[in-house]
């Protein structure tokens, strides 16, 4: 497909209002365009920069024909915004990326059986939708155990899932999670793991920006290092992976591939059709970030340099932080702000919770493990735990 450029100031539409959101509506903005953000949230990062923001739900007829008539295109910030909004806005206005390829990345047994349908690496995994299938041996083979039981859809930063040792444990996790439909996954022994972020444009063209290490708490990421300090090699092949699978999914937008590398070898673990948060180092370390790639693609403008030009380390601020003894308090930014190449991003969330995504912190520098020196002394400044 050619690219069909769309010249600003046109208005782009943006599905979710979250941080990722935030930072499209500012990359769209320098790039001279307009947005106007959908979220039911009155008070959403995005929402509260973008030129407008329609307060509605993701399926709320009235706005969706407000955003396809006011819009130029259409994309999305939120994996779980229903498929069938994508598919209604298509039908008047060029979404990028398409919501059969949302689909496949929002259903984690679509995600599993497309990289097995395209011969892509993934660890063992079967359907579970109901108790007889968790003690049916053949549907779900001893080989599984210990395992993990994922609600199919919905689920993020490691909710709606359940490390299972056994198939009792598995019953009794597959009632805890409502006896909704499941995938239920083998444990795998984890080396360590990694993720690409990359671009594709509507002409194919892709652009990877360089893997970064992932570290998580809680199952929420914690650190991202760039570049990833395991293999080179794997590190490699994980962007040839990704770019395969974007290719087979007909992607177009910025694309976040999460890898488990496994005993050496390396597994999708899972896709997310957005910017990922792991990707946020781009922000500051690269020629052209994870959002502006976003805005390229959709806008059918060529893509820009994906290279670094200086390691990082990223850091999560949640909510937790704001939190002492109980007590709500401001974290000591006068002293994280002296941390040398430290640079700050707050997300303008009201209401610190635990476990909320604030904001994060990026260092970068000449080699990664310096970086990462001085961002174990940041983060000893806000009394984070070592990563
Ligand atoms: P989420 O959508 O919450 O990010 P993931 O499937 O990525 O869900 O799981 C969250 C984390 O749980 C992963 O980053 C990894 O650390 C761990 N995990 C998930 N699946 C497996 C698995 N099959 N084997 C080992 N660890 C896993
Ligand atoms: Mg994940």
């Amino acid at each position: 497909m050619k690219n069909s450029f769309i010249p600003a100031p046109a208005v782009l539409g943006m599905l979710g209002g979250g941080q990722l959101g935030r930072y499209f509506v500012m990359a769209a903005h320098e790039l001279g365009y307009q947005v106007w953000v959908l979220d039911p949230d009155t008070d959403s990062p995005a929402g509260r920069i973008a030129d407008r923001h329609l307060c509605a739900d993701y399926d709320d007829s009235a706005a969706l024909a407000e955003l396809a008539k006011g819009c130029a295109a259409v994309t999305t910030e939120f994996e779980n915004v229903p498929a069938e909004t994508l598919a209604i806005l298509a039908e008047s206005v060029p979404v990028h990326p398409s919501a059969a390829a949302v689909s496949v990345c929002q259903d984690r047994i679509a995600e599993k059986t497309f990289l097995k349908t395209h011969g892509l690496p993934h660890g063992p995994f079967t359907e579970i939708t109901s108790l007889e299938d968790l003690r049916d041996p053949h549907k779900a083979p001893a080989h599984l155990f210990p395992g993990i039981l994922k609600a199919a859809r919905l689920g993020y930063d490691g909710k709606g899932q359940a490390v299972v040792e056994d198939r009792a444990a598995a019953e009794a996790a597959w009632l805890e999670l409502g006896s909704v439909r499941c995938i239920l996954e083998a444990k795998l022994p984890l080396d360590y793991e990694i993720s690409v972020v990359l671009a594709r444009g509507q002409d194919g063209q892709v652009r990877a920006f360089p893997s970064a290490e992932n570290r998580h708490r809680n199952g929420i990421l914690d650190v991202s290092i760039v570049p990833a300090w395991g293999s080179a090699c794997l590190a490699d092949t994980a962007c040839e992976v990704a770019e395969k699978l974007a290719g087979c999914l007909g992607y177009v937008g910025t694309l976040g591939v999460e890898f488990f590398v496994s005993r050496g070898q390396l597994v999708v673990n899972e896709m997310a059709p957005r910017p990922h948060n792991s990707g946020h180092y781009t922000i500051d370390a690269c020629g052209t970030n994870q959002f502006e790639q976003q805005v390229r693609a959709l806008c059918g403008l060529p893509l820009g340099d994906a290279r670094a030009h200086s390691a990082a380390v990223m850091v999560n601020l949640l909510g937790d932080l704001w939190f002492e003894n109980g007590q709500e308090r401001e974290p000591d930014w006068q002293s994280l702000l002296a941390v040398p190449g430290l640079s700050l991003h707050l997300y303008g969330k009201q209401s610190p919770r635990a476990g909320r995504k604030m904001g994060h912190f990026t260092i970068i520098g000449a080699d990664s493990k310096q970086v990462y020196e001085h961002a174990l002394k940041a983060r000893v400044i806000l009394g984070l735990p070592d990563a």
